[in-house]
């Protein structure tokens, strides 16, 4: 080794030693005569001071380096003065008294500076990912990532489960996004499908008897990014033979449980989870994925305007929707132009318009007078009549009401996009808070307007309930599966579901879908085939890492706890892929390039020329 210590090692018990470090100039301060560099590597920072009297061959190198060089210092460890000792430092109870400094390369100023968590954009960033992570922020979060997968492997190894890898190179395996693609040299005109996720191969495993799988799996998925997506992420992906939902849903929880009382003891985490049906989900949140660390509930108002002449809600109700509202607290006096912004927000979700009323004042809503509501539906309700809508609600003065009127779909999509603004707005979230929480009994099957067919929820794997087995074919729609999340603040956190292990039964799920026997036989003949050969009862889950990890670094993008993440182009800032090939080698993989394409790379060359 180049060094005997880390510099985040050295304490006030290694006082007298002699000790050589290797590591970067985080900082470096020039105190009359005195050089102070602050030296940092992997285990954290320690104050090196050169004296140019007891070291001056020591000086003359240190006063040339500058941030981000790399040093080698041999020298002495002192306790520091009493009264010059840095508690905000694990190293501050001592200093290392520099006898020879050896330059081991150098820096060209970095582009940003390593020792500040400042924000020189994302760009920026991921183009010198590897500055980026020398930051203490992200070196911080990939230790926590490395904790956290560790923390699994062992809760796993714990409970008899055992880590199987499966192939990244396969068949299409559908989760509802596009395949990455990867064209076969020997095989012209075939592909192999990048797995959304190891699904199939974890239930094969099941049929082979291995009972209980996990793998800390990369999945890939060519969808539109997000804050929260990357085209390829991590997954812990289980899957355990001869179980119900409870035992899966238990052992995610005790290992939720284990993560947090190891990572983040002091932060509030429900014991146990909260259930709730899907149904029950949309109905109080408008969503399968409601932040419960807050209230602002919707609340059906639907009879309570029956009766009424506003022809928004009349028509809404004869189409055989509903009314809906949430109650923004203290909102009774939000100016004309938020509530004109909330509005808007309410039609870009779908919604053809949006009713609020504002109630003045304080305390319970009655003997409300004209004076004491503003809505512009005022025309049509009595001032006592908006008072029993808002209290139907739970409203009170100083409240606003926001009112959708339409099928569930919609009104659900808006009055959650309202109820998280007005969370965001009021910060109504506690950040310490962890509500996680399970989500049990989604539809099986759901109408895709756009393909006009139907798909399905979870995924084409997912077992419907066997009471529903009969309207498989009847009535899709209304079929329950087996599937369930796991949500934490808003976000979902894993996705599962006991599974099909019948050969009969996915057939018809997947003529249901749509596909006919052919079709069905080429894509998933051999899971046909297998469920043939005694394939048990099994069911699995699959918490996303990046995600899980996220939540306990407190960070909210999971750009920020990946090593190497894509842009929100799918592409990698630094090394430029994806990147153009050489024809030789397209067409030893037999591709030939369309005229887009082409047009594409001329375009990026001259770009470049
Ligand atoms: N394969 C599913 C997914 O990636 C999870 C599961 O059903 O286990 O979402």
């Amino acid at each position: 080794m180049l060094k005997t210590h880390g510099c985040g090692e050295l304490r006030a018990e290694h006082d007298g030693e002699q000790v050589t470090l290797a590591g970067w100039v985080h900082r470096r301060r020039d105190h009359g005569g005195l050089l102070f560099l602050d030296l940092r590597d992997s285990t954290g920072l320690v104050q090196v001071v050169v004296h140019p009297e007891h070291a001056p061959a020591a000086m003359a190198i240190a006063s040339e380096v500058r941030n981000e060089f790399v040093l080698r210092i041999d020298g002495l460890v002192s306790k520091r003065l009493p009264g010059t000792e840095n508690v905000e430092l694990a190293t501050g109870a001592i200093e290392v008294q520099a006898a020879t400094v050896e330059v081991l390369n150098s820096s060209e100023t970095p582009p940003f500076p390593i020792n500040q968590d400042s924000d020189p954009g994302e760009l920026t960033r991921l183009r010198y990912r590897y500055l980026d992570l020398r930051r203490e922020r992200m070196a911080r979060n990939l230790r926590l990532r490395h904790r956290v997968v560790k923390l699994i492997r062992d809760f796993m190894d714990a409970r008899a489960f055992i880590e199987v890898e499966t192939p990244v190179l396969g068949l299409a395996t559908p989760e509802g996004a596009r395949d990455y693609l990867v064209p076969s040299r020997v095989h012209p005109g075939s592909f192999y499908a990048l797995p959304q996720s190891p699904q199939q191969w974890k239930q094969l495993l099941m049929v082979a008897g291995v009972d209980r799988y996990f793998q800390i799996a990369r999945c890939y998925r060519d969808e539109d990014l997000r804050a929260d997506r990357q085209p390829e992420f991590t997954q812990l992906d289980v899957e355990m033979a001869f179980v119900e939902e409870e035992d899966v849903l238990s052992l995610t929880e005790e290992l939720y449980q284990h993560l947090a009382a190891e990572l983040a003891p002091e932060r509030p985490l429900p014991s146990p989870f909260p259930r709730m049906t899907y149904a029950e989900a949309m109905e109080r949140f408008g969503s399968d994925k409601p932040d419960l660390r807050y209230g602002v509930e919707i609340a059906d108002l639907t009879n309570h305007v029956r009766e009424s002449e506003f022809r928004v809600f009349a028509d809404a109700i004869a189409a055989g929707g509903r009314v809906r509202a949430i109650v923004v607290p203290g909102g009774g006096a939000t100016p004309r132009r938020e509530v004109d912004r909330l509005t808007e927000m309410a039609k870009e979700a779908g919604a053809r318009g949006l009713v609020w009323v504002q109630f003045a004042g304080a305390g319970a809503l009655d003997t409300l007078t004209d004076d004491d509501v503003k809505s512009p539906v005022g025309r049509f309700f009595t001032p006592a009549q908006l008072g029993s809508l808002g209290a139907a609600c739970g409203a009170v003065r100083g409240d606003m009401l926001l009112i959708a009127a339409d099928r569930d779909a919609i009104t659900s999509r808006v009055l959650d996009v309202l109820r998280r603004h007005i969370a965001e707005a009021q910060a109504l979230a506690d950040p310490n808070a962890l509500a996680f929480a399970f989500i049990t009994q989604f539809p099986m099957f759901e109408w895709d307007e756009t393909a006009e067919r139907w798909s399905a929820v979870h995924h084409l794997f997912t077992s419907p309930f066997s009471d529903d087995y009969d309207l498989i074919e009847s009535d899709p729609g209304s079929v329950r599966s087996r599937a369930y999340d796991i949500i934490c603040n808003g976000q979902e956190i894993a996705s599962g579901s006991i599974r099909i292990h019948r050969r009969e039964i996915l057939l018809r799920v997947l003529k249901t879908l749509g596909m006919s026997l052919d079709e069905a036989k080429a894509r998933f003949g051999h899971m046909l085939e297998a469920f043939t050969f005694g394939a048990p009862p099994h069911g699995g889950i699959a918490p996303g890492i990046d995600r899980t990890v996220a939540i306990f670094a407190g960070e909210r993008d999971i750009r920020e706890v990946i090593a190497f993440p894509k842009t929100k182009s799918a592409a990698d800032a630094m090394t430029g892929a994806p990147a153009p090939v050489s024809s030789a080698q397209l067409t030893e993989v037999h591709i030939a390039l369309d005229a887009a394409a082409r047009e594409a790379l001329e375009q990026a060359a001259s770009r470049e020329a």
